[in-house]
């Protein structure tokens, strides 16, 4: 790992962390050391009784272009999860160790990131693809900027998605199967009109316009923001969410397993992606 730090950490104005991922020269591919970054500045803001609101924003063009596909989670990673171990045999093989790294890499993250008490907003431009989505969904808020673009290709990978499968909550069940099936690209536009961002502002406002919203936010009482993000979030858990994502998490697990058996051990056919997912 070189010197700069994968993620940074500031207090722009009262009451607001603003938390960024900075691997521009990688477009914020996400790794498990940023990952892990990222899960400690977000610690750091709940610790701090000045931060009322946390901003999630990235460097660079793009805010991230999903997992690090150069280095996917191996058994080396797997001696990392010790201080938050809750899956265990992360070096098993076949499918029993891949399933508990990613497990406690990704879904366990994200879900603690998603329950945090304080209020999270995403900042994004560019291209939040795949395991970028993951960390867009997690905030409570999305401001996306013009040029922002927003896709899951791995169905072309053999999956069934993203391993944080919230797709049919944050675009709907039908247009959630037109993003999977087909891969495409939604513009910011598309994502604002089905709910999924909050809003869309000129790529050279977006940080002044995400620090504003975050600023007026931070000044309400943070006891009764709190209320509001679990009321929120009990509504969304009452739909069946948290068994949605745990189901549609262990089937992502099976096409990894499957894609292993027909693809001679990679997790994907390599004449599809040839320098990715070798075993
Ligand atoms: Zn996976």
């Amino acid at each position: 790992m070189n010197d700069q730090a994968l993620v940074l950490y500031e207090t722009p104005v009262e009451g607001v962390a603003r938390i960024t991922l900075n691997r521009a020269n990688a477009k914020n591919a996400q790794n498990l050391n940023l990952l892990d970054a990222l899960d400690e500045l977000f610690t750091r803001a709940m610790k701090d009784e000045d931060v009322r609101v946390i901003i999630l924003a990235a460097a660079g063009s793009d805010f991230s272009a999903g997992h690090d596909l150069r280095k996917l989670l191996d058994t080396e990673d797997a001696t990392r999860f010790g201080d938050r171990s809750s899956s265990g045999n992360y070096n098993s093989p076949d499918g029993e160790g891949y399933m508990a790294r990613e497990e406690d890499a990704y879904m366990h993250l994200c879900k603690r990131w998603r329950n945090l008490s304080k209020p999270t907003i995403a900042q994004v431009q560019g291209r939040c693809i795949a395991g970028g989505l993951m960390l867009a969904w997690v905030c409570d808020l999305i401001i996306a900027s013009e040029d922002a673009q927003f896709l899951d290709p791995v169905v072309a990978w053999g999956g069934n998605g993203v391993e944080y499968f919230a797709h049919p909550w944050e675009f709907g069940p039908r247009k959630a199967k037109e993003l999977l099936f087909t891969g495409d690209t939604f513009s910011a536009d598309e994502a604002w009109r089905l709910g999924m961002v909050n809003r869309v502002v000129p790529r050279k406002e977006l940080e002044a316009f995400t620090l504003d919203l975050a600023a007026r936010i931070a000044k309400k009482p943070s006891f009764a923001l709190k209320t509001v993000k679990q009321s929120v979030n009990a509504a969304v858990d009452a739909q069946g969410q948290p068994q949605a994502l745990d189901t549609a998490f262990q089937i992502h697990h099976l096409t990894h397993y499957h894609n292993r058996a027909i693809n001679d051990g990679n997790l994907v056919d390599p004449s599809v992606m040839p320098k990715m997912f070798k075993k």
